[in-house]
């Protein structure tokens, strides 16, 4: 029997899950409920009904992923690649999902040797083929260029026949048994639904596996809080040699190791660490321009490709707004735009290199570090990092250091050090056709705080995906592939034990 997990939905439950805001086309149809996404039937024509209506399917596929994020966007192209047919649904109109629609840059470097799976690698080799040469020759760390990055994923997309859903939100699921049989998606036209044989979640916030009945958890379970979030935006306008001048030549700090154009500048008050620029931010704190939450954090990136840009990694908004509680999340919003302009003005006043400055880009999703998490068949813990665990169904290796933000930062693992992710904390007991993958997989608050940069969540897409498209080729439930056995030249991956 096929049931929805879902309350029955109303239409003003709907447009919250949507996050639909400006929901003025969909109140203009029938009273009756939401209309039908009509450019829908000219794909298939068939129909089903859910919650009451007849609503298209736009697709019956073999793979369907959910979220388009670094991680879904590497599954859906590994598992297309690997013979599948592919729909991607994501809710922005750029896949990337931080890495492009939050503003988040660099990817970070796993400090892991030899960590880069094929796709990683790829990624790279492309953003290199496109004029952005992502490595500063000091560092491991990715300097890219969200637009260049956007087109990239569009064309890897096209050349390997994802088909992508844009501004298309996964609402709910029918599931029979243990399997999900379809997606109901919120589509510019309407509600949708989309058939696959198996189902990759990797929405950052394992909706799809909360929303099937998987185990969850959210936050630290000592405080309950989870990370802050950031409302990351772009500065430009930026003279990035007076700013090297006075950063590293007059104030002498010696953070950034990189070269022009490669120039990072931070601040962090809560860390050992002490920034040569943390005086000018307690200043302003003590003139009442700067808040004592503004003056805690702050750090930019120059932006390879955008002359003068920098990638603005503040303000980091306080703990007490969770990023698992709506209402919350959408204050977060207001509070973290004002802290941005008080926060960019107050640069622009006093930071040398910033006198001509301006807010060019804002982030379209705000910047959630942690939210749900699943408990999965295997669930990694802090051990797991210091202990440096290996695993037999490993799909990558990382070394990213523990970055809990006001809770905890670890030391680095020693050089050369690492610890592996299991396949088995991408699946669980629950959904046979499941698989989730991202910074949401089953790992405790701590260790998510080292596994949630974006190389390694890449890599745990890239093996999600050649996992889906082997089971479906082998007839193996999602939840039942050991990694291990997939032939090693079929794996992304391959664990030296
Ligand atoms: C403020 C901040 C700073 C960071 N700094 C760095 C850094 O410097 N370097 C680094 O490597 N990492 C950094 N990270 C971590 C990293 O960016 C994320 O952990 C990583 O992007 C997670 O990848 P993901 O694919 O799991 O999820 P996401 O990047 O969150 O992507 C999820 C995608 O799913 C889509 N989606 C969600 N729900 C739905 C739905 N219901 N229907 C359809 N689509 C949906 C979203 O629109 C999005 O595109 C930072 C994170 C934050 C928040």
């Amino acid at each position: 029997m096929t049931r929805s997990f879902s309350i029955p939905i109303s239409r003003r439950d709907l447009f919250k899950l949507a996050g639909l805001t400006a929901a003025g086309v969909m109140l203009s149809g029938s009273s009756e409920g939401l209309p039908e996404a009509e450019a829908a039937e000219k794909i298939s024509g068939e129909t089903i009904k859910y919650a009451g209506k007849k609503i298209p399917v736009l697709y019956d596929v073999d793979v369907c992923v959910c979220g388009g994020g670094p991680s879904g966007t590497a599954a859906a192209i590994s598992a297309a690649r690997n013979g599948a047919k592919v729909v991607l649904l994501e809710r922005g109109v750029a896949l990337g999902g931080m890495a492009v629609l939050g503003c988040v840059y660099p990817f970070m470097e796993t400090h892991a040797p030899n960590s880069d799976t094929p796709y990683v690698a790829e990624i790279k080799q492309r953003l290199r083929e496109k004029g952005i040469e992502p490595y500063d020759g000091v560092t491991q760390q990715v300097w890219h260029n969200p637009e260049i990055l956007a087109l990239i994923y569009d064309e890897m997309c096209e050349e390997t026949g994802v088909n992508i859903l844009y501004e298309t939100v996964l609402v709910d699921a029918l599931i029979s048994g243990k399997k999900i049989t379809t997606a109901i998606i919120q589509t510019i036209a309407g509600l949708a639904a989309v058939r696959a044989k198996t189902f990759i979640d990797s929405t950052g916030d394992a909706y799809l596996a909360r929303h099937t009945g998987v185990e969850y958890e959210r936050g630290y379970e000592k405080t309950g809080n989870n990370q802050p979030m950031s409302f990351r935006f772009e500065m430009g306008g930026i003279d990035l040699d007076r700013l090297y001048q006075y950063v590293v030549v007059e104030l002498g700090e010696t953070w950034c190791k990189s070269d022009l154009p490669y120039l990072e500048i931070a601040e962090a008050m809560h860390r050992k660490q002490r920034y040569k620029l943390e005086e000018l931010m307690a200043r302003g704190v003590e003139t009442g321009e700067l808040t004592q939450e503004e003056a805690e954090y702050m750090q930019a990136y120059h932006i390879i490709g955008k002359d003068g840009v920098m990638s603005c990694n503040f303000p980091e908004i306080p703990v007490k707004f969770k990023s698992t509680d709506p209402v919350d999340y959408s204050r977060a919003v207001t509070y973290g735009r004002k802290m941005l302009h008080n926060m960019a003005g107050y640069l622009i006043r006093h930071l040398p290199g910033f006198e001509n400055a301006y807010i060019s880009r804002e982030a379209v999703m705000l910047g959630a570090r942690e939210s749900w998490r699943i408990r999965g068949k295997y669930y990694l813990v802090e051990d797991d990092y210091h202990n440096q665990s290996r695993f037999e169904d490993a799909v990558c290796r990382t070394a990213w250091f523990i970055d809990a933000h006001g809770e905890k930062v670890s030391e680095k693992l020693p050089k050369g050090g690492y610890y592996e992710i299991p396949y088995r904390a991408l699946i669980s007991d629950k959904v046979s056709n499941l698989i989730v993958s991202g910074r949401c997989i089953s790992a405790s608050f701590i260790l998510q705080a080292s596994m949630r940069i974006q190389p390694t969540c890449m890599s745990i897409g890239e093996a999600a995906g050649i996992a889906a498209a082997y089971g479906l080729k082998n007839n193996i439930a999602a939840n039942q592939i050991d990694w291990a056995k997939i032939p090693a030249r079929q794996r992304s991956y391959v664990s030296e034990g």
